[in-house]
């Protein structure tokens, strides 16, 4: 069967097929149909004049098949600016998005200047995300930089001072906040549906391919930071770690990719690990840049029942499944779609108050602690690495 989302309107619109104005009956007929409202929807949509401006930064893969197209649906957000090395994908998409406003990426700072920009998106390959989150800062602007936040911890403190030193707020873009069946699982969970939880899986991962552009950097350690963990695994500890809403003590862990594997020279292609709560209750998890087919699961075990995504953290159809405590049951959260908007829209309102977003860099630098503390695990044959 064809991938269903592939077919909307966001689809169509990235593929040039739709003009943005015609959208807005689709996105209320799909909530409708959904019967679930946006995450954020506790506040009227701003007036077009008032919405808060961005700059998206770095127009691939990610930013034109789903951060860029999120804009149509958002509220409180706009875009007025690209910034990218390529004038004739500026062209392309500012004709189809509305968007006038062209920087590259030497005359970035200029954007210091322009008083259509309110915030930032960085949408670049991780190993840029410091330099132009710093830059951008220091243009007096709030960024909302992708996940993972950096190559290092010390890259991330220097973004998390930058923010501080600039007096701006400093976003990690984590969709899976804002995406409804997440949420609806973690509120499950807080509610009791499964009882107190135990234990925690979570595995996420598909096949890197050295001949294509997106996957390329990825296993180049000065572009990508680190591995598979880095770039798929932090959907599963980050997202394990929204669902308990509390913090590991010690962790351990190991690389499981065959070490022959001249794709995995530069960085990891897998690794299993173990993160241990205070409490008794583990998380035990798996990241990989050598499976197939792709790969993205959660399960949370409880004394009551398990609840069981799969897909978990996709772009656009993760379900719940929750087997004991009653018949088995699948639970429907709303479209996944929606993420995009929300996480824009709760950016948006956080940067106008000034007020921390949901998902700020400390918890960016969290998980790349976290990260750096399973390599040194693993370089070292496993041992246990206290927190
Ligand atoms: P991509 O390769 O498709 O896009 C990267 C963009 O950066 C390209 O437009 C490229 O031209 C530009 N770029 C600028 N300088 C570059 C350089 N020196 N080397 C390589 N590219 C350069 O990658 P992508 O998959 O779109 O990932 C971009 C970012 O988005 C990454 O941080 C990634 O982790 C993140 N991402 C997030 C999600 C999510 O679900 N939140 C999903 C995919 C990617």
């Amino acid at each position: 069967m064809p991938d269903m989302p592939d077919l909307t309107r966001r689809r169509l619109l990235a593929a040039g097929t739709f003009a943005p104005l015609a959208l807005g009956a689709t996105r209320a007929a799909g909530q409708q149909a959904h019967g679930t409202p946006l995450a954020g929807d506790f506040l009227l949509p701003d007036r077009p004049g008032e919405k808060l401006r961005w700059a998206v930064v770095g127009l691939g893969n990610f930013a034109v098949g789903e951060a860029i197209p999120g804009f149509i649906d958002s509220r409180h957000a706009r875009m007025t600016a690209f910034v990218s090395g390529s004038p004739a994908k500026q062209k392309d998409l500012g004709s189809r998005f509305g968007v006038s406003r062209f920087y590259d990426y030497a005359n970035f700072d200029s954007i210091a200047n322009d008083p259509e920009i309110d915030c930032v998106y960085i949408i670049l390959p991780v190993g840029l995300h410091a330099e132009y989150t710093i830059r951008a800062l220091k243009a007096g602007k709030h960024v909302l930089c992708e996940k993972p936040m950096a190559s290092t911890s010390a890259e991330c403190e220097a973004m998390i001072a930058a923010a501080k030193a600039a007096k701006r707020q400093l976003g990690i873009a984590y969709r899976i906040h804002f995406e409804p069946t997440n949420v609806l699982a973690r509120q499950l969970i807080e509610h009791g549906e499964i009882g107190d939880i135990r234990f925690v899986s979570a595995d996420h991962g598909f096949n890197a391919d050295p001949q294509y552009g997106p996957h390329k950097w990825r296993l180049e350690k000065a572009l990508a930071g680190g591995g598979s963990m880095f770039d798929i695994g932090i959907y599963g500890l980050n997202t394990s770690l929204m669902a308990l809403g509390r913090e590991p003590d010690e962790l351990s862990a190991r690389y499981i990719y065959p070490r022959d594997d001249p794709r995995f020279r530069e960085v990891e292609g897998g690794i299993e690990y173990r993160l241990r709560m205070a409490d008794g209750v583990s998380v035990v998890g798996s990241s990989s840049y050598s499976w197939n087919p792709y790969i993205s699961q959660q399960r949370y075990m409880g004394s009551k029942a398990s609840l069981f995504m799969k897909p978990a953290t996709t772009y656009n159809r993760n379900t719940i499944t929750i087997e004991g405590n009653g018949p088995t049951r699948e639970v429907g959260a709303g479209n996944p779609l929606t993420q995009f908007a929300a996480q824009i829209d709760a950016f948006s309102l956080a940067a106008r108050a000034n007020t921390p977003h949901k998902t700020p860099g400390e918890m960016g630098l969290r998980d790349i602690r976290l990260i750096e503390a399973m390599y040194r695990s693993a370089d070292n044959g496993g041992e246990i690495v206290k927190l």
